[in-house]
């Protein structure tokens, strides 16, 4: 069984439930001093979907109070609640922005046959259900990811961390870039492995915001034989890790907010003279946070330095990928030909900067440089404990407790390990004040090229 008029070929990964005699089993400003419970077959529905990685939110004409007390008896936490007297379709909209999601990603359930009817008319990608319907769909193919991976199960969690992000970062009085170093910011780019080709099928078929390929074949592009039908599977993955003209690269992201795993990844083919990215795929998750310019500064500095002339993107251009197209464009890629659209970048200098918190193949990261300068401490002072004190502590603090002829044996260690003069920069370690502020300046100064 499939809804009445539901029009979608793509995963639902959010579902906009309605409170009021659809997730509780009355009206809950009529209910006096008692509210009403949860339904419990709809319960069972938002544990199920849940655990595929599938998001729910509340969609209601309530105060929020309403949205507080339906998390309470189901027991789930919503990624987004828009409760008001406002339309639904307005409430939905809202809901797609704040979750970095399009409005087709949605599903929404609701009792009421106008509010139904008001949503399908003003949004008719998103598919819509009413509570009987909404019952049955743990069998639907619209709610059956075809892979669940750590990441999906962990997705709810993820949305929560990312509104606290937001919060601090609405709060904080310094740039984008401030905010993301001062956030604990770690962007790991690294080659894939066996144990990634999962998830790497996942974000195939998942990501459209920043999607290169966007529906188009990579896998008949890359020169691999895949299954039949082609396709961006699992076994053409696992196909791409061991062939030497062809590099499959993970990109992984975290911060003091949470640890969001692996947010994107890209394939590479190469010869002499042009390195080609078939594919190139990011999870909106990770919109805003510097991840898709990292890739590609990466991407232009490893191609420039293995000789490479040109950086080429085939990016399909559909309506739902401009947001990667607007940072290609960014990041000095043109489009010289005619559609299909083909980004290209030049690689003569100056090549982009990688900022600080990247690590990546090639590159001379603030995690290992942070390692590195926590094995030097410890060693200088003979207190192992040094070796796993955090980032943010405060070279200077308590914790380890910095003299000055530590301290200049520091520099001396930084200077003649990665040929930074702090000193010379006219700056001193105070004003570095903690061991990942420090690490992340020696890692940008440690760079062969290219650093600002
Ligand atoms: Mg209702």
């Amino acid at each position: 069984m499939t809804a009445a008029g539901a029009v979608t070929g793509s995963t639902v990964k959010c579902v906009v439930w309605d409170i009021d005699n659809t997730l509780l089993t009355g009206t809950y400003l009529e209910s006096g001093d008692e509210p009403p419970g949860a339904d419990p077959v709809l319960a069972a529905v938002l544990a199920e979907l849940g655990e595929r990685g599938i998001l729910h939110a509340l969609a209601s004409k309530n105060p929020p109070e309403a949205a507080a007390h339906t998390a309470r008896v189901t027991g789930w936490r919503f990624a987004a609640a828009e409760c008001g007297w406002g339309r639904k379709s307005g409430a939905l909209t809202t809901i797609a922005a704040t979750l970095g999601i399009g409005v087709d990603a949605l599903a929404f359930v609701d009792d009421d046959p106008y509010e139904r009817a008001e949503v399908a008319a003003a949004l008719p990608g998103v598919l819509v259900l009413s509570p009987e319907e909404a019952a049955e769909a743990a069998g639907w193919p619209e709610f059956s990811p075809p892979v669940i991976t750590a990441e999906a199960r962990r997705r709810g969690e993820m949305y929560a961390e990312r509104q606290r992000r937001q919060e601090a970062g609405r709060a904080f009085g310094g740039t984008r870039e401030e905010f993301l170093a001062s956030a604990g910011t770690q962007v790991t780019i690294a080659a894939a492995t066996a144990a990634d080709v999962p998830r790497l099928a996942e974000l195939a078929a998942r990501t459209r915001q920043f999607n290169s390929a966007a529906g188009r074949d990579a896998a008949a592009e890359a020169g691999e034989a895949g299954p039949p039908g082609g396709g961006m599977t699992q076994d053409w993955f696992r196909g791409l890790l061991p062939a030497g003209d062809c590099d499959v690269v993970t990109v992984r992201l975290r911060d003091a907010f949470g640890d969001d795993g692996m947010v994107g990844g890209c394939v590479i083919t190469r010869d002499a003279e042009t390195w080609t990215v078939p594919l190139l795929m990011m999870s909106c998750r990770a919109m805003g946070r510097g991840v898709i310019d990292a890739l590609l500064a990466w991407l232009t500095r490893q191609a420039s330095r293995a000789g490479a002339s040109r950086l080429r993107v085939p990016c399909e251009t559909d309506g739902r990928n401009v947001p990667l197209r607007l940072a290609l464009a960014a990041a000095g890629f043109r489009v010289p030909g005619r559609l299909p659209a083909v980004y290209e970048r030049e690689l003569g200098a100056p090549l982009p900067a990688l900022p600080g918190w990247v690590t990546a193949p090639g590159e001379a990261g603030p995690a290992s440089v942070a390692d590195d300068l926590r094995a030097f401490l410890a060693a200088a002072t003979g207190r192992d404990e040094l070796l796993h004190i955090p980032a943010g502590t405060a070279l200077f603090g308590e914790a380890v407790g910095l003299d000055s002829l530590t301290g200049t044996l520091l520099l001396r260690e930084i200077q003649r390990r990665f040929g930074v003069d702090v000193a010379g920069e006219d700056l001193n370690l105070d004003s570095l004040a903690t061991l990942g502020t420090l690490a992340a300046f020696v890692a940008q100064r440690a760079r062969p090229e290219g650093g600002p």
